[in-house]
């Protein structure tokens, strides 16, 4: 069951990697990113295109997070407030 669940992720997170270039070049993120000065909003860790999972909006910016899994559940829980 967990082999499963992992695969489907893996498939989620590919799609999301193509589409997640395109964003941050519409929002300018992409060469902040690229350069590796980029930072996970939740943990701090660097993030780069391999270990961004996803964009958030905080504030009146956009957030960054990695591929851990407890960062992503940091910024679901952020989003249903
Ligand atoms: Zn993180």
């Amino acid at each position: 069951m967990w082999g499963i669940r992992w695969r489907e992720r893996q498939t989620i997170k590919a799609v999301h990697e193509r589409d997640l270039e395109k964003v941050l070049e519409d929002l300018g993120l992409l060469e902040h990113v690229k350069s590796g000065k980029a930072k996970c909003d939740i943990c701090g860790d660097p993030v780069d295109l391999d270990t961004l999972l996803c964009i958030f909006p905080i504030e009146d910016r956009i957030g960054l997070c990695c591929d851990k899994p407890e960062c992503y559940q940091r910024v679901l829980l952020v989003n249903e407030e």
